[in-house]
Parts: C-alpha cells; structure tokens; sequence
C-alpha cells in the first residue's frame, strides 16, 4: 500500500481546540508526520481523524526555568540542535540529534513526536530516560507528569490517552553534571544499531553521586540500564568503573538479531558504547561550564 485510507483532517488552533478534537474516536496528533504519515500509507496506522498541531507555537520553545530545562513537545529536533541553551546544559542532546536522521527530518520531526512514536530504536527516548526527564501530558482536566521511564508502555504505545496530548518534556537540571551520547549506525542518517546515552553527576569528592544510563535498539527495559547505574553509584569516575558498567549494560539488555546485525555483535556495541558515552560525560562533568544565555 502506498496511499493512506480515507481520513478526515483538522488543523488545530488552539491547544484546547486540539484536546477537544483529540476526544473523539479514533483521532491522531499530526505534528511532524515523519513517522504518522508513512505508517499511514503502509496501513498500519489507520486513523479516522487527523489533528494537525502545527499552528501551536505555544507548544514550541526550549527555555530554562529554576532547576529544569523545558522543551515544548512541538519543538523541532532541529530546534534542540541549534538550542545553545540545551547544549551547555545537556550536551546528550546536540551528540543524539547530529546524529538523528538527516536535515530534512530534523527540521520538521518533532520532540513529542520522537516520543510519542514509541519507536524501540528512537534516540531521544533513550536520551530523555538517562536524564530522568518528566512528561508533561495534557488533558481536559488539566496536566500530568509521567516519568519518561514510565512514558513507553512497549513498541508504539505511550502512556498518553485518548483525549490528550504530550505538552512537554522538563529535565532536571543537577550541579555537577556531564552527559553524552553515542551510536553506531551502519550509514549517515540510519537508525541505530546500538546506541548509549548517559549522565553523570559527581560530588565534591568527585565520587558519583548518580548516574543515568539510556539505551536504545537494544531491548533495554524502558531504554534504561537500570543495573549498570546502580553499580556506578558511589563509584570513583574511572576507566574501571566504567568499563564494568558497559558490560553490566551489555549483560542486561536484550537485543534481537536482525538485518542491522547478530545478538552479540549489539551487545558488544552495547558495552562499547556505554562505556565511551559514561566516559565522555564525566569529562564535561568536570571541566566548569561557559555561560551561555541563548
Ligand atoms: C528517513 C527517516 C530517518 C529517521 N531516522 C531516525 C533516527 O536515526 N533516529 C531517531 O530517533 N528517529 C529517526 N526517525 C524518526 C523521526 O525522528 C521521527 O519520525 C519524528 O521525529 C517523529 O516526529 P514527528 O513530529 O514527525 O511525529 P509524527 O509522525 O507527526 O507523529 C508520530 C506519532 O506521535 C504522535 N504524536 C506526535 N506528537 C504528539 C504529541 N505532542 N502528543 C501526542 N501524540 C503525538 C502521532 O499521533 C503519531 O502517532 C527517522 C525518520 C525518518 C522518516
């Protein structure tokens, strides 16, 4: 099938326009139809309505409030790129989104959409989980905050509902912290094979008071490496530490053969690439930080 079914189609024009029309049977957001659309005209996503969400540019900014980063979910990833702000902060998220397709699709596909799709191999679901960001969902009776740990019900399922849309992503911003991401893919623009996001906060005593593991393409339970972060805990951030981790990561995970590669070869990479993303973190998590206002 190369031509999506019948679909009625509605331009939102307010936020609240858009939760009323999403209430309806059967309705889908349409932010930037990057993965809606295709899906659309493979028929595997058949939806009675479309609710197009690109007028509300209420919902697109990325700004710093006391103690969080907050992305609107109709930011571009081509946004996040160019965010000076994001960058200084959370360096995790310009290393994932050089590397998130190509131009094109960053210039339209969205951060809410990245999530919402619920792709096993989306890099900012990994992203978002190391650094323990909330989702803001919003409905008619107003907002709820899900952990993006909690946000993936499985493969293209959200924990979003009928009637309500994913408003925000708010990142917590902590002193002391270093983050960054690596992936492996086998051309310019492809999904991953593997990929490994992480955060690293240390102390005063340069001992690791927390760190935040994501995983993605690989089978990791909500894109997480819960077991590799609690070993780094109270951990001095070295070589040994984090090649120790990389392999609890690998030990963890559960990725399936397929045409970007066996088992094993995803978990070597898997290993490899936890430990390099755990070492470069720390790295900017102990040089001081530029001030930048952008
Ligand atoms: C050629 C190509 C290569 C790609 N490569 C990569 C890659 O390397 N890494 C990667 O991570 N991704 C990749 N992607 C995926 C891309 O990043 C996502 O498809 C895109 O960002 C999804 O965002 P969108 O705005 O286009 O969402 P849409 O296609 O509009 O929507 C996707 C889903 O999310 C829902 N949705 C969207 N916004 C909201 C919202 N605010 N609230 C509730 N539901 C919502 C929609 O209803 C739909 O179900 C690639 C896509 C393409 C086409």
């Amino acid at each position: 099938m190369q031509v999506p079914s019948h679909v009625e189609y509605e331009r939102a024009t307010s936020v609240e326009h858009a939760l009323s029309l999403l209430s309806r049977h059967d309705t889908r957001v349409l932010a930037g139809g990057h993965s809606l659309i295709p899906m659309m005209k493979l028929r595997l996503a058949q939806p009675e309505m479309l609710v197009d969400i690109n007028r509300l540019t209420e919902l697109s900014y990325i700004k710093l409030d006391p103690g969080q980063l907050r992305i609107g979910a109709l930011a571009r990833h081509a946004d996040l790129l160019d965010s000076a702000l994001a960058g200084q902060y959370f360096p995790i998220f310009h290393d994932a989104e050089r590397v998130v397709a190509d131009p094109i699709v960053r210039l339209w596909g969205t951060v809410g959409g990245s999530l919402c799709q619920a792709d096993p191999s989306e890099d900012l679901s990994a992203a978002f989980a190391a650094t323990r960001a909330t989702a803001v969902i919003r409905g008619a009776d107003g907002d709820r905050e899900v952990p993006v740990r909690e946000f993936h019900l499985g493969p293209y399922e959200t924990v979003v509902g009928r009637g309500e849309l994913l408003a925000e992503v708010r990142v917590p911003v902590q002193p002391g912290t270093g983050s960054a991401y690596e992936k492996v893919a086998r051309r310019v623009g492809d999904w991953s094979v593997a990929a490994a996001g992480a955060v690293l906060q240390l102390d005063r005593d340069n001992v690791i008071a927390a760190a935040g593991i994501g995983l993605t393409a690989v089978g990791a339970e909500h894109f997480v490496a819960a077991e590799a972060e609690a070993y780094l805990r109270g951990r001095a951030p070295d070589e040994e530490s984090f090649t120790r981790a990389g392999k609890i990561a690998a030990e963890h995970c559960h990725p399936v053969a397929d045409q970007r590669g066996p088992e094993d070869y995803k978990r070597h990479l898997v290993a490899e690439l936890t430990t390099r993303a755990l070492r470069r973190a720390a790295e900017r998590a102990s040089r001081p930080k530029r001030k930048k206002t952008a």
